[in-house]
């Protein structure tokens, strides 16, 4: 099994620290507010990295964080009379509502950061009393960044290009201008922790460095975030661990690309945040997972509405497949191989690439001629059937999958269903005698109204048209 490492910029062979034993760590969300896109495309893929591991065979400890304490969520509780912590709890109820939603499976770990503040003073007085760390007259405390040499090495950056796109904030009083905050000072009336320094509280980048090493030990065998994360929280992350630990962080370091909306980067400046639970109102949650996953997890993925209308039609048209298969595999032996399962595992195997299984499964469904292959048919859907927990898609019964769609589209359409069939029964009875141009006529009426026909042997169909 091969990963990219982002710490050597590479494809390596994967193997953990124990044989069998994963240890994954990944950076989770400030509670400041809902799940957007951004945050969805990091659990699914690192759900989907979680499942497959253990699907391999691997005993997978994964741990995400929660950084439940920071100025934005003071100043809403404020707003809302409540506590800090009242609000957090709040609102992780409600982002574990939504990963639920959508098939997520927990990690075994969820710290939070305000659980591990006995935790970070320790390690930052550690820093400290190793001399890569000096505290400041008011009380903050700052890891000094030229003292470790090793400095950019996940980021790919020197420190000398550094400086130069560093903003010197003048309120600061550290001792050069690369140096990041272990711990800020507080005034007394804010909501803070008591500390050798005085009150305040821990920075970002130091909650994941003390949490990893409590939960998981010195060093895991992946870390996992989006790409954006790299720097400076990584790489902040990387130096203060190795430096208090004398051992490397993490073996392995994945890294999601990023979501573009309609063509622009998804960010506060733009406004153009999605919300998780606004898309689902629109789409299934399997339509969400596969318009992630049909992407390699590294690529950078537009999420526009019109990659969830693809996608939607995509699945559709994936579960109408499936159905023909169940239909014709029905009554027949159960003979099969793992030739659809290993193709699944070679490509998963090869950097996690759940978009190359796609396609292979797009252009396998779309070369079934007549369903007559009995044993490739049922080598599909073994492969399916351990697929749909990995990648959390085609779990639906596949006519429960399609009813759904198609409601959803008739109430889009404004069409009633029985309309629809007394609209055919019409047309049947015109055909049989003779009146073409009246059929014609049926099926042109319906086509404008969104719906088209399907003439078979026996009877007549209808199905969406924007859904081919
Ligand atoms: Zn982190």
């Amino acid at each position: 099994m091969r990963v990219y490492n982002v710490l050597h910029r590479k494809k390596e062979e994967f193997v953990p620290q124990e044989k069998n034993k994963v240890k994954m760590y990944v950076c989770g969300m400030t509670v400041n507010g809902e799940p957007h896109l951004g945050h969805a495309r990091q659990v699914i893929t690192f759900d989907m990295i979680a499942q497959y591991l253990r699907f391999k065979g691997y005993d997978v400890i994964y741990a995400s964080n929660y950084t439940d304490i920071d100025d934005r969520i003071i100043n809403q509780a404020k707003e809302l009379n409540i506590t800090p912590i009242e609000l957090a709890d709040k609102r992780i109820a409600i982002i574990e509502d939504v990963w639920n939603k959508i098939s997520v499976s927990q990690p075994n770990y969820k710290p939070r950061v305000t659980k591990f503040i006995p935790q970070i003073i320790d390690f930052v007085s550690d820093l400290i009393a190793k001399g890569y760390a000096y505290s400041t007259d008011n009380g903050d405390v700052y890891f000094s960044v030229k003292k470790y040499h090793g400095y950019g090495s996940l980021s790919n950056r020197k420190i000398d290009e550094l400086k130069n796109s560093v903003r010197i904030e003048s309120a600061d009083n550290k001792q050069d201008a690369l140096d990041f905050a272990l711990w800020k000072a507080v005034d007394a009336n804010e909501f803070g922790f008591m500390s050798p320094w005085g009150k305040g509280r821990p920075g970002w980048h130091i909650e994941c460095s003390t949490m990893i090493k409590s939960i998981l030990g010195n060093t895991i065998d992946i870390h996992g975030g989006g790409k954006d994360l790299i720097f400076p929280h990584h790489e902040n992350e990387l130096a203060q661990s190795t430096c208090e630990n004398n051992a490397p962080l993490a073996k392995y370091w994945i890294h999601n690309g990023l979501i573009t909306v309609d063509g622009q980067k998804m960010s506060k400046s733009f406004k153009n945040f999605v919300l998780v639970k606004d898309v689902l109102v629109k789409y299934d949650p399997e339509v969400l997972r596969y318009a992630v996953l049909v992407n390699h997890y590294t690529s950078t993925l537009d999420m526009g509405d019109n990659s969830f209308k693809q996608a939607e039609k995509n699945l559709y048209y994936f579960y109408n497949v499936i159905k023909n298969i169940e239909l014709a595999r029905k009554d027949t032996n159960d003979d099969y191989d793992e030739s659809v399962l290993n193709l699944f595992t070679e490509c998963m195997d090869d950097d996690f690439n759940s978009a190359k299984f796609i396609a292979e499964l797009f252009s396998m469904f779309s070369k079934l001629g007549k369903y007559d292959n009995y044993k490739q048919l049922n080598s599909i859907m073994y492969a399916i059937d351990k697929v749909k927990n990995i990648l959390g898609i085609f779990r639906y019964d596949a006519d429960e999958f399609i009813y759904k769609i198609k409601q959803k589209y008739l109430k889009e359409l404004n069409v009633n269903e029985e309309y629809i069939d007394s609209k055919i029964n019409q047309r049947l009875m015109a055909k049989q005698e003779k009146n073409y141009v009246l059929a014609d006529e049926i099926r042109n009426e319906l086509l404008s109204l969104g719906i088209m026909l399907k003439d078979s042997k026996d009877k007549t169909t209808w199905d969406i048209n924007q859904l081919y």
